[in-house]
């Protein structure tokens, strides 16, 4: 537990207000970036908000906000058109090849890199592992897909990060070996059975916002309650946070359901909002993210302080940004973003959707088998 009580040490009470900003995905970035290059040092527990700083969140929480959020999902949908990511197909193919390049044409150069050194592989799960359908309950990998994690983790530690609750993604991928982070990482469990990369017997439990766990709860029913006005609308207990899911929703209606979010949420300064792909996730400000949750795991995989590691993260949303950040801040293995459309991004390499991403996975299984 002496790691854990560490890592706890390294939380910030004052959550980044720049993850309720509304602008665009790409716009964002720089700023965001900026936020979390110093190392947080309020400890957990520490959730009270300075005067300054509630005024803020509730200026950022304003109506006006609600239509630059909705614009911001529409954005960052993938399947949306007239998104504005989707620019001219000469573009997409320059961002494609020049600055992040497919993962599958790089696979020697990565190989290459990772050389003399242990890869380790995060993976997100929505959208990377299984496709974004309409009903999120319904966001099945292939058993084609399974076999390959299975064979994966297999070769090199792995690990999905999620932002859903712990049980439900182990639901869908179902693979005791693997290490998993849910809630953005605020719940962490090691593999269930005996895993040949544990160094100890002990399994990996982390939660470092239980505290929140009754607030999380009234939220959760208080926008069930509130939302069900708006046909479509779902509302995701995620344990530690909370999603509410506009795939299923009208575009006509996402303002109008935007503002019933908001209506809830304003009533809690300790719960920041935050914004993905057609879904507004609500959960606690500690400064606690998929980032955090990846150098927690090598932490916990033995490989604090060492340069023999090399870290793969694989994620298709904004909120795997913070994973990608983190290897390049590090110096340490790389991001790959999972995307048809040109974004900005820290990840270094692309895929276009997770069928390419098995393609990749598969390849890594080959390569660690011919070189056992
Ligand atoms: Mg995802």
């Amino acid at each position: 537990m002496g790691m854990i009580k560490q890592n706890a040490a390294g939380l910030n009470g004052n959550s980044s207000i720049i993850d309720m900003m509304p602008d665009l995905y790409s716009a964002s970035l720089s700023t965001y970036t900026a936020s979390s290059q110093k190392p947080p040092v309020v400890p957990v527990g520490n959730t009270s908000m300075s005067r300054s700083k509630l005024l803020t969140n509730l200026e950022v929480n304003s109506p006006q906000r609600i239509t630059s959020w909705v614009d911001s999902m529409k954005a960052s949908s993938p399947t949306h058109v007239k998104s504005p990511h989707s620019l001219t197909e000469d573009s997409n193919s320059s961002w494609m090849q020049l600055r992040h390049p497919s993962a599958l044409d790089m696979f020697e150069q990565i190989i290459h890199a990772s050389q003399g050194k242990q890869i380790v592989m995060f993976l997100d799960y929505d959208g990377t592992l299984s496709p974004i359908v309409d009903n999120p309950d319904k966001a099945f990998m292939s058993n084609k897909m399974r076999t390959t994690v299975k064979k994966l983790a297999r070769c090199f530690p792995t690990a999905i990060v999620s932002g859903r609750c712990r049980d439900k993604v182990y639901s869908f991928v179902r693979l005791g070996e693997l290490y998993y982070a849910g809630s953005h990482g605020m719940d962490i469990k090691g593999p269930a059975k005996g895993s040949k990369h544990k160094k100890h017997d002990q399994t990996v439990l982390f939660q470092p916002a239980s505290e929140f766990l009754p607030m999380i709860d009234e939220v959760y029913k208080e926008l069930v309650e509130k939302t069900k006005s708006t046909p479509g609308a779902k509302v995701e207990n995620n344990k530690f946070c909370v999603s509410v899911h506009f795939r299923c929703v009208d575009e006509n209606e996402w303002t109008e359901l935007a503002q019933q979010v908001r209506s809830v949420i304003k009533e809690y300064p300790k719960l920041r909002l935050t914004q993905g792909r057609k879904v507004l996730e609500i959960r606690p400000t500690i400064k606690w993210d998929k980032g955090k949750a990846l150098e927690f795991l090598l932490e916990s995989l033995g490989f604090t302080n060492c340069t023999n590691v090399f870290p793969v993260y694989i994620g298709d949303d904004r909120t795997d940004e913070d994973a990608f950040k983190i290897l390049r801040d590090r110096g340490q293995g790389f991001g790959i973003l999972v995307s048809k459309f040109p974004k900005d991004t820290n990840a270094s390499y692309s895929l276009q959707e997770p069928e390419e991403v098995m393609n990749f996975l598969q390849r890594l299984v080959n390569w660690k088998q011919l070189n056992l």
